[in-house]
């Protein structure tokens, strides 16, 4: 493997979702990658068996295939593989996945046997060694240890107290074991990430971090660092929260004599009040705002956005995959923390959604037309209409609501009056201070005014057209009660639209019922 190519990996460890701070790392290593024509795969870190979620990773593989991002190597659903030609491979653990690179299995829990080696390799050489000590010990010397108000540390015991002798015979009855790095003593480990500049640690205040577990499974930091570097990662972009494991990381790099990837740790998610991200202040799977309604398109400008921005002056909010892949700079990553502002999300993909065509608009809002039925709920002439008249109303409709639309499931609930008889208030069609007679005057004015436009000249412009025309400078005292009587509601899109939208016979028969209440 040329060491020179740029390749970066994202290793999730997969919990049945993917959380918006995950997506975001992974977006970032994708834009990397793809900027630098580089590679990029995906590692899935399944080793926690505590953790282990059925379905949770091919859950994941799918969100990112959604949402577009494509991967060079790791596991791929098969139900997504057309033809790849590379190094191509069944997964043992996904069934429904197939693996492609030189470097698999790209699964952690299938790796377990090179893991151990590394780490036996580790005790050989002095940097590493077994630790026998059973929780009820380890328990209470941390217990002892907080009460004195000193930081939970092991203590060596095992390290200290052990002869070579013990430790093989211990081994040899089965005695369950750990494996322990053995942490270098009042030591700086200093390194230079991409993001936060010179970062320093004292190996002090690291504990001497378990490396194997006694169930034969690796930890992550061992896992971690062994797979990166056999995977040949160039560049480590990950959360902020792994920015405290980097110096173990860098000791065992040191340990086993590898070269250092370089890393890069991205700014914390926070919530508006600026606590972490949590699921209490709102969704964090990307996976409740696709179903929400949200395009893929706005979710990607929004999240690569979440900390990072093409650089000073640039006034630019809304950018496509592309352009993020030419623009995006690591060095342009800030140190802040990122406000997940849903509001942005919003308008965001408000700007996505005006820029649909009337067709695009249909086939993202028609899953939930479907799930709101508001056919059914209407009367029956409606329930009786084919579906591509049903298909062509609603066109109507978004051509009116798209505007001001900013997800697919709020389609149709801010105007149900296109769905549904109205009732209202008969005093609710006054304009102002018009008398009755007036307002009676005013109804049946929009009444011959729309009689007279023919069925085939029913057009948003010719309904306006008419209506100005009759309404004179006293646009108020013919638009209101006319809106009014069209949707029973005090606010809503403009009478033409929704004259428009209804049909003339259904807008007819709502300015007849208006009349009739005045009469
Ligand atoms: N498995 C870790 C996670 O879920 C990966 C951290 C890293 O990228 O090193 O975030």
């Amino acid at each position: 493997m040329n060491k020179k190519n740029i390749r970066v990996r994202f290793a999730p460890s997969p919990t049945g979702y993917m959380h918006i701070g995950n997506f975001r790392t992974a977006l970032y290593n994708f834009l990397f990658a793809k900027k630098q024509g580089g590679s990029f795969l995906i590692r899935i870190e399944d080793t926690d068996q505590a953790r282990f979620v059925p379905g949770a990773a091919e859950q994941l593989l799918q969100s990112m295939s959604a949402m577009g991002l494509e991967w060079d190597e790791g596991n791929f659903l098969k139900s997504s593989l057309a033809n790849a030609d590379s190094i191509r491979s069944e997964s043992k653990t996904y069934p429904n996945t197939i693996e492609i690179g030189s470097c698999g299995p790209y699964a952690q829990s299938e790796r377990t046997e090179i893991y151990k080696k590394y780490a036996q390799q580790l005790v050989k050489d002095g940097h590493a060694y077994y630790c026998f000590c059973e929780p009820e010990r380890l328990n209470e010397m941390r217990e002892k240890q907080q009460k004195e108000k000193k930081a939970p540390m092991y203590d060596r015991y095992c390290l200290t107290n052990l002869a070579t002798e013990d430790i093989n015979e211990k081994l040899k009855q089965a005695c369950p074991a750990t494996i322990r790095l053995k942490i270098p003593k009042n030591e700086s480990i200093v390194f230079e990430d991409e993001i936060r500049g010179k970062v320093s640690f004292n190996t002090d205040n690291i504990d001497d971090q378990v490396l194997m577990k006694s169930d034969g499974f690796p930890t992550y930091h061992l896992a971690n660092v062994v797979d990166d570097h056999l995977m040949g990662i160039t560049h480590v972009i990950r959360g902020e929260d792994w920015l405290p494991s980097t110096p173990k990381h860098i000791l065992l790099y040191r340990a086993f004599g590898w070269e250092v990837p370089i890393f890069a740790h991205l700014p914390l998610l926070l919530n508006p009040d600026r606590t972490k991200l949590s699921k209490r202040q709102g969704d964090v799977a990307v996976e409740d705002y696709i179903a929400k309604g949200y395009l893929k398109e706005a979710i990607l400008n929004f999240v690569a956005m979440l900390g990072w921005n093409p650089g000073e002056g640039s006034v630019q909010e809304i950018f496509s995959l592309e352009e993020l892949v030419e623009k995006f700079e690591l060095a342009k990553v800030h140190k802040a923390g990122a406000v997940f502002d849903i509001k942005k999300l919003d308008w965001i993909n408000g700007q996505y959604i005006k820029k649909l065509s009337d067709e695009e608009l249909l086939q993202n809002a028609l899953p939930f037309f479907k799930q709101k039925d508001f056919f059914k709920t209407w009367n029956m002439e409606h329930e009786t209409w084919s579906m591509q008249e049903k298909e062509e109303y609603l066109k109507k409709v978004l051509a009116v609501e798209k505007q001001r639309l900013l997800k697919f499931a709020d389609v149709g609930e801010e105007n149900k009056f296109f769905f549904q008889d109205i009732s209202y208030e008969k005093e609710m069609l006054r304009w102002k201070t018009t008398t009755d007679a007036e307002l009676l005057l005013s109804l049946k004015t929009s009444q011959t005014v729309l009689t007279e436009i023919a069925e085939d000249q029913w057009t948003l412009e010719k309904i306006e057209e008419k209506l100005l025309e009759a309404a004179g400078d006293k646009r108020g005292d013919l638009l209101w009660p006319l809106r009014t009587a069209l949707t029973g509601e005090q606010k809503s899109p403009s009478p033409f639209e929704c004259a428009w939208v209804l049909g003339k016979t259904q807008s007819l028969e709502r300015v007849a019922k208006a009349i009739e209440m005045w009469q």
